[in-house]
């Protein structure tokens, strides 16, 4: 199943709850300045309540100090992934990082969380940042690292500990790696190099704080998301577990939710269709339910190339759909489909409301999958 924004600049000027949580992010952290990136989109739900859904066990006492070989080796155990929703394993980045011939170790904290929908990493930052200074004491120590710079949007966010706090413009999409690297290190690489080969290494400030649990032996496997009514434009922020129903805890969250439609994924930039039959997976940053999706390929396309300019890596992604809807025969490695992060961005600001980004997880899934060609 191909992966969908779901809304648009479109929806979100008709809908005023969106608008209104939208227009209340930009009173408190303003839209920063376009020069590193263009887009804005700001957030589009706000939190209902700061109360968690869920349980949690949280660390009673911290350890003191915990060596690079037992940190590694419990970070290994715990097999924990990216918690910004990538399946990378956070051990293998660390090691490459640790294996990085640069002479400087920089760790630099992704709480950035561009995503319109996403709330939980400013959550933990403001509810759990006990654990994630600790887990910096660990990790300064165990890998002898040299900066430890935090990445946040909130300018009025003040750190107490022995970090540099970066605050970068809230644009659209600052929280890839490659965007914030460039922004927040000042260091530009290119879009194939790995951070970690460089001596620098990316971590979502999720995988921070359970970085913290894992060194003081209370990872449950459990991690935060945030769910969302849209068509209310509220969130809040859930406690899940690999195996927890995606219906039940939007219903926990919200009480009944009729015969809305069902959404996971990593936001709400990169969803799919959820049944009420689905279950987490350990992956899934996000789940919400709203009205039937506007947003369709049936739809003309209006030539108007604004997918193309909004898109931040520069993919002529407008050529792409006007051939693919023509079912003409093309040859798409002049558009470097692969260089696509998965923003959204052409989607978003598409006036015709089709779903742009779909056609190049379609063809690269084509190209990866020949046989459903
Ligand atoms: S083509 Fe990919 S990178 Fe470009 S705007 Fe669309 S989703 Fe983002
Ligand atoms: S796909 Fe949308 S944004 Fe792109 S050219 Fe067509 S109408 Fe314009």
């Amino acid at each position: 199943m191909y992966s969908f924004a779901l809304i648009n600049k479109k929806i979100v000027k008709r809908n005023l709850n969106l608008r209104k949580a939208q227009a209340q992010e930009k009173r408190k952290n303003g839209k920063g300045s376009w020069r590193p990136l263009k887009n804005y989109l700001g957030k589009v739900v706000s939190l209902s309540s700061s109360e968690l859904t869920g349980n949690e066990t949280r660390i009673s006492n911290f350890v003191h100090d915990i060596s690079k070989e037992n940190l590694l080796a419990a970070i290994k155990d715990a097999n924990i992934t990216g918690m910004s929703g990538n399946s990378f394993p956070v051990y293998k980045k660390i090691n490459t990082f640790l294996s990085s011939k640069s002479g400087k170790k920089i760790l630099l904290i992704n709480a950035v969380e561009c995503d319109p929908a996403l709330l939980h990493d400013e959550w933990l930052l403001n509810n759990r940042y006990a654990e994630i200074l600790q887990a910096i004491n660990y990790m300064t120590q165990a890998f002898s690292l040299e900066r430890v710079i935090l990445a946040v949007k909130n300018k009025y966010f003040k750190s107490n500990g022995k970090l540099t706090v970066s605050t970068v413009p809230p644009r659209y999409p600052m929280g890839e790696e490659h965007f914030l690297i460039r922004q927040a290190v000042g260091i530009p690489l290119e879009n194939t190099e790995i951070p970690a080969e460089h001596g620098i290494l990316v971590l979502n400030i999720q995988s921070i704080y359970q970085i913290c649990k894992i060194a003081n032996q209370c990872y449950d496997g459990g991690r935060f998301i945030t769910i969302a009514d849209l068509t209310e434009a509220t969130a809040k922020i859930a406690y899940v577990y690999p195996t927890g129903n995606i219906s039940n805890l939007l219903k926990t969250g919200f009480g009944e939710i009729g015969n809305k439609h069902l959404y996971k994924g990593y936001g709400i930039m990169l969803c799919t269709g959820a049944t009420e039959a689905d279950n987490f997976s350990n992956h899934e940053t996000f789940a919400a339910y709203t009205n039937p999706l506007e947003i369709k390929n049936s739809n003309k396309c209006k030539r108007c190339g604004s997918c193309s300019r909004k898109c931040p890596v520069k993919i002529k992604i407008d050529k792409v759909v006007q051939s693919v809807d023509k079912n003409q025969i093309f040859d798409y490695s002049p558009y470097h489909l692969e260089r696509c992060i998965k923003c959204g961005s052409c989607t978003y600001f598409c006036p015709a409301s089709k779903n742009v980004s779909g056609y190049v997880t379609e063809i690269l899934d084509l190209f990866h999958n020949p046989v459903g060609y």
